[in-house]
């Protein structure tokens, strides 16, 4: 029997309802439990993929193709449960569902309404994809209490839990309780006011988890309690935590997961066991040394524009023993006033890297700059790793630098006359026209969730992952053509990863080189703290090699 665990936020934005929903799902997880979260988020955007990583963050991409909020990717990399598109959606997708069926005529005439048109569609999307034998679904509503966009969701997880009954369904609300130097003292007011806001539109949170910046003292504890009109066991201290990684921990410590259980009548089927996490959090406080990074993108101002990325290396810094420490360079800083590669900027930006890596990314800003720190690693012999467009800059810088074809380039930038990288649909191959829907599974224009790739033995990419067949995810427009890349390899530029029908190149390398791997596909989608991705574990051992390697040089010459 399926129980629903809804988590709503108040006071403010930001305060990690994502981390708090995965942290919890981790624990009854620990319990042998077995655990799926879901996303409801108030915004009108129907695709979150068309949203700008400066104002949302990534775009998380799911194995089935959706383009999803970044918390998606928390739930994925905190439980190992492989998100779906049926885990995320937004008010615009609810809408123009609703929307859509009014069109067709489905309500055969009838006044479409919030309630229920609206708050029926969300009901049927909670339950929407979630087997029987998932013990606790963990559904979380984005924004904060109080948005207008909100309400038809808060209303709707409302009637839910009428309908499925109060042992089956129950609230957590996330709120702040911040500390005001000037009284000395954890103020609750902003919380019980929150709380208030949620009793307006008819719910009563179960559970009151609270953010703070230390202890809550008993007496706030009672306020809390009173005012929020519930028991002062349910009100939970979520301290902040030096990694996210221990959430999972601290919330056993809290006995968050008794109250959850208490709540639903439930007798706890085993202890939780929690050593995997502890076991990481402790390699993580106590890392044997640094390792240098350069991640040379384009939104290096914004941190959750790479967040999978940024996790990734903390999984693999970990697998290693070591700290990576991600130097954020903005692409047009290693360009010229007139937006040239510089070369003298790029070498003193990235001069004590022992890693370079070109993210994913659209569009012409800052890629000279790309084009010259890739051009740096390649040539000083820096470890490099190249993810998506920095698979597709890589060849072309290759092309330009190694083999003089100064006109490559790739069709997503205009007067490209060498079209290096191209629209799939634009290609033929003999006489077989590659259609873009032939490897599009939405059949949208872009190359979206998981898809197989066949590795060349022999190469790194077969060193790095111990296996020929890969399932990696994808998410772009634009292809390498490898019908152009003929004098590559005797250059010194391999494709050492192939779609299985040998028509995509979805991996290359320079054998001569100490690590240079780039990839059409984000295997930053798919690392986990307790199983870091093969690619960034094996970039970040190269990167420890460099610079073990450089110290001796050092002191070689000294
Ligand atoms: N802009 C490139 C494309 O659409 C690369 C996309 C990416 O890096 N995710 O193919």
């Amino acid at each position: 029997m399926t129980r629903y665990i809804f988590v709503t936020g108040g006071v403010m934005s930001s305060l990690g309802k994502g981390i708090a929903a995965s942290g919890l799902a981790a624990l009854l997880q620990s319990r042998d439990y077995k655990v799926q979260l879901k996303k409801l988020d108030p915004y009108l955007n129907v695709d979150p993929g068309t949203m700008n990583p400066n104002q949302h963050g990534e775009v998380y991409v799911t194995n089935d193709g959706a383009e999803t909020d970044l918390d998606l990717g928390h739930y994925e990399r905190f439980t190992g449960v492989a998100a779906q598109q049926c885990d995320s959606f937004s008010s615009g997708q609810i809408y123009s569902d609703v929307i859509a069926q009014e069109r067709r005529g489905d309500y055969l005439g009838a006044t479409i309404q919030v309630i229920p048109h609206i708050t029926d569609r969300i009901k049927e999307v909670i339950l929407l994809g979630v087997n029987d034998d998932v013990d606790f679904l963990i559904c979380e509503v984005g924004g904060t209490v109080g948005d207008i966009e909100g309400l038809p969701f808060l209303e709707a997880i409302r009637q839910f839990t009428n309908d499925v009954g109060r042992s089956r369904a129950c609230h957590i609300h996330l709120t702040y309780i911040p500390y005001l130097p000037s009284a000395r003292e954890l103020k609750t007011k902003p919380s019980q006011h929150a709380v208030k806001e949620l009793l307006h539109v008819g719910i009563q949170p179960d559970i009151l988890l609270c953010r703070c910046d230390r202890p809550i003292p008993e007496e706030s504890r009672e306020k809390l309690a009173l005012f929020c009109n519930m028991n002062k066991a349910n009100v939970i201290e979520a301290l902040d935590v030096d990694t996210i990684y221990s959430v999972p921990l601290n919330y056993a410590k809290a006995e968050f997961d008794l109250q959850i259980f208490k709540l639903f009548g439930m007798t706890p089927k085993q202890e939780p066991d929690l050593s995997k996490w502890s076991t990481f959090v402790t390699k993580w406080r106590a890392p044997q040394k640094n390792v240098q990074i350069a991640v040379v993108g384009k939104y290096t101002d914004v941190r959750d524009a790479y967040k999978s990325i940024i996790e990734s290396f903390i999984h693999s810094g970990v697998a290693h023993g070591v700290n990576v420490c991600v130097h954020w360079i903005a692409a047009e800083s290693l360009e010229t006033k007139t937006g040239q590669s510089c070369p003298e900027k790029t070498a003193a930006a990235l001069k004590d890297m022992a890693g370079i890596l070109v993210p994913g990314g659209y569009g012409n800003r800052g890629i000279q700059g790309k084009f010259a720190a890739i051009k740096y690693a390649r040539e000083m012999r820096i470890p490099f790793m190249g993810i998506c467009l920095g698979m597709q800059l890589a060849v072309i810088e290759f092309a330009r630098n190694v083999l003089g074809l100064t006109q490559a380039g790739t069709a997503e930038h205009k007067d490209t006359q060498l079209k290096l990288v191209d629209l799939m649909k634009t290609w033929t191959q003999g006489d077989t026209v590659i259609s873009r829907t032939e490897h599009d599974n939405l059949g949208g224009t872009m190359r979206l969730g998981q898809y197989p790739c066949t590795l060349t033995p022999g190469t790194l990419a077969h060193k790095v992952y111990g296996s020929l067949h890969i399932n990696e995810r994808h998410r772009h427009r634009y292809e390498v053509n490898k019908d152009l890349m003929g004098a590559f390899a005797e250059n010194g530029l391999i494709i050492s990863g192939y779609s299985p029908d040998g028509k995509l190149p979805e991996m290359i390398e320079i054998p001569d080189h100490p690590w240079f791997l780039a990839m059409q596909f984000h295997p930053e989608f798919q690392s986990y703290p307790f199983n870091a991705h093969p690619v960034f574990q094996g970039f970040v051992g190269a990167a420890v090699l460099y610079e073990t390697q450089n110290m001796l040089n050092k002191e070689g010459t000294q």
